[in-house]
């Protein structure tokens, strides 16, 4: 019989690329109260609720990855605040932030519960969130999102302000969709105090055949329409996230750019995905996984948990391999973005 390697654990994670893994992004359920059309199909089929984590059990998954090194937390989803007293997880991890062992707990949304929960986020030590709007048109908000108002997500905005977070609006570059509203999104996150970052359509999950060449705009274009009326500075600064920035000279606000097709990140990527049944993914663009919930579930012990991450990280992939063209227009992936978490 072969006997396992054991893989020796240390406070911090460095994969074969010698890159260390200091950001862990948490999807913590499937589901969600939108159907954003290049996410998820009308017709979703959820996991059952036997095979996602509990709270306790993301909250000790997560725990142990802090303890080898992750010092940036992301929950997100599917819709991270539809899922259940999720906010008793913000408060149980905030207790790293306290201890020092973490940097920054923070999440991405969709807004569309940030009214009712923005202050309970802030108190639990969030003080950063990535909201997800792709238009400021009520119509095409509803068309883009299939179910949702955008009278609510504004709302929870104004809360999120009220609060105290900084907000990033994270924009979704749609051909034929919002790429006459560019211009609009930079001045109106201008007069909002809000960083804005653009990203391109990712060949993520299966949307409806041709649907995803039709939707895909690279970033570059973007970037020379906004050039017209706007000054963009380069600049260096980095969250830890594989978004480049600018600042638009003429409002103030950083906007940012994540390019995955038109420009390759992953040289630099240090960070790892979790599902919510527990499987980790060394990489958004890849379907190399590791099972951690049967090691998290076999013993009380962590022991059996950081050997399996630790072998996880050790074969955490060099690159994605995302491409949309005429002959790739199949998913590079067929989980969609809300099982991986974006
Ligand atoms: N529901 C939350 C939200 O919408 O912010 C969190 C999860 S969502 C999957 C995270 C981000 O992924 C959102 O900003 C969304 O626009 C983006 N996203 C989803 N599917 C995508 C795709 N195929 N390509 C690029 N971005 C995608
Ligand atoms: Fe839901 Fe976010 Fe996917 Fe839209 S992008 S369907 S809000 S998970």
């Amino acid at each position: 019989m072969r006997t396992r390697r054991r893989v020796p654990i240390t406070n911090t994670m460095i994969d074969p690329f010698g890159r260390h893994i200091s950001y862990l992004r948490v999807s913590v359920t499937d589901r969600c109260d939108f159907r954003c059309v290049y996410c998820m199909a009308e017709d979703m089929s959820f996991l059952p609720k036997s095979e996602v984590l509990t709270l306790e059990e993301l909250d000790r998954l997560c725990s142990a990855f802090v303890r080898l090194g992750v010092r940036k937390l992301r929950l997100t989803g599917g819709e991270p605040l539809v899922r259940r007293n999720i906010l008793s997880l913000f408060r149980a991890l905030g207790r790293h932030l306290e201890s020092g062992a973490l940097d920054e707990l923070t999440l991405t949304t969709n807004g569309s519960q940030l009214a009712r929960y923005a202050g309970e986020l802030k108190a639990a030590g969030v003080r950063r969130v990535n909201v997800s709007l792709d238009t400021l048109d009520p119509a095409k908000f509803t068309a883009i999102t299939r179910w949702g108002k955008l009278d609510k997500v504004l709302e929870g905005l104004d809360a999120a302000k009220r609060a105290g977070l900084q907000v990033r609006i994270n924009a979704v570059a749609l051909r034929g969709v919002n790429d006459d509203e560019f211009d609009r999104l930079v001045a109106w996150c201008g007069e909002q105090g809000f960083d804005l970052v653009f990203i391109e359509v990712m060949p993520m999950g299966e949307v409806g055949a041709d649907a995803r060449l039709d939707q895909y705009l690279p970033l570059s274009m973007v970037r020379a329409q906004l050039q017209r009326r706007w000054t963009l500075d380069e600049t260096d600064y980095r969250t830890g996230g594989p978004a480049r920035y600018y600042v638009v000279r003429e409002t103030g606000r950083r906007l940012g750019m994540i390019t995955p097709l038109t420009h390759n990140f992953c040289e630099s990527c240090n960070r790892v995905r979790l599902t919510c049944t527990g499987t980790l993914f060394m990489c958004l663009g890849q379907e190399d996984a590791a099972d951690l919930r049967a090691p998290l579930r076999l013993s009380e012990s962590d022991e059996p948990l950081d050997q399996a991450i630790g072998a996880a990280i050790a074969r955490k992939p060099k690159g994605h391999d995302f491409v949309i063209d005429r002959r790739h227009h199949r998913p590079a992936v067929r989980r969609p973005m809300s099982v991986t978490g974006g």
